[in-house]
């Protein structure tokens, strides 16, 4: 992709999954790389795992706190200088029917997935403000931010708040010359999914979710998302703004 060589790239939720894979894509494209997630062990793992393949940092911070979130912007402009792109990917889902979801956990999936992507996109929006300089954010919605998939009503919401989120940074942030975007992966196989379909007790779910649901017959790799963060963190997509990216091999597509 074009534009990408030198970028330096702030990967949230990178130690795990769809952002893990996006590190290694970033790198393997001559970016240089800061990955965060929650639990210090996973991203220590995960930079060790991403090390062969380029110049990579990383540190654990809570994106749902406001002080974890200073402390994870001031890490990564102390390991790379500065930040040109955010993939503000971190989040976390559950299925819960919408009769039994108790306050608690929606505030939790919202604080994670909509605060979170919040105060992230805005730490790194007045870092490149403040230094008067372009840069590209794309923020993680869902498929699920688009229709709304049974027993996710808290996640569903979450994803949602998130679309409306990055178009209004769009709107803001596109005179100062930073792009923002979106992103709606449907069905990907990451560990997140791994443990929804293993709380499931009827059937083969991942077969069936695909023969019912997803017309390219298959499930979406972290590989798939990886390459649509690249594609709009590059100058191939530097008239693309404000817009938001499915990839869920057709997913939204079935009536
Ligand atoms: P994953 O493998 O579980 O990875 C989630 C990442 O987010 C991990 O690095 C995790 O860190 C981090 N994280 C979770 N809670 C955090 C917190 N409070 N503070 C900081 N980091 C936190 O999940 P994934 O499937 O790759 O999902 C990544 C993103 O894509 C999420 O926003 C998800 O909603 C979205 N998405 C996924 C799919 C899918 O089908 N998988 C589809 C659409 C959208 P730890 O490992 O340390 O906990």
């Amino acid at each position: 992709m074009r534009g990408l060589i030198g970028k330096r790239v702030l990967v949230s939720g990178g130690s795990s999954g769809i952002g893990l894979a996006a590190a290694r894509r970033f790198l393997e494209e001559g970016c240089r790389v800061f990955v965060s997630g929650l639990d210090p062990t996973e991203v220590e793992r995960a930079v060790n795992e991403l090390r062969p393949h380029g110049d990579v940092a990383g540190g654990a911070f809570d994106v749902s706190r406001e002080s974890d979130v200073a402390a994870l912007m001031a890490a990564a402009v102390r390991e790379l200088g500065a930040v040109d792109v955010l993939a503000n990917n971190a989040g976390i889902a559950w299925r819960e029917p919408f009769l039994e979801i108790t306050p608690e956990h929606f505030d939790k999936m919202l604080a994670v997935n909509l605060r979170g992507m919040f105060l992230v996109g805005q730490a790194v929006g007045r870092h490149l403000v403040a230094r008067g300089a372009a840069g590209v954010i794309v923020n993680m919605s869902s498929t699920n931010g688009i229709a709304g998939e049974e027993d996710y009503a808290h996640y569903n919401a979450s994803k949602g708040g998130v679309l409306l989120l990055g178009k209004t940074m769009a709107v803001e942030l596109g005179r100062h010359g930073i792009r923002v975007n979106t992103l709606c992966p449907g069905y990907i196989r990451t560990p997140l999914n791994a443990s929804i379909a293993g709380a499931m007790t009827d059937g083969d779910f991942e077969t069936d979710y695909i023969k019912d649901r997803i017309p390219l017959g298959r499930a979406g790799l972290a590989e798939d998302v990886a390459a649509a963060y690249a594609f709009l963190a590059s100058d191939d997509a530097s008239f693309v703004h404000g817009a938001e990216l499915v990839i869920d091999g057709g997913q939204l597509a079935v009536m």
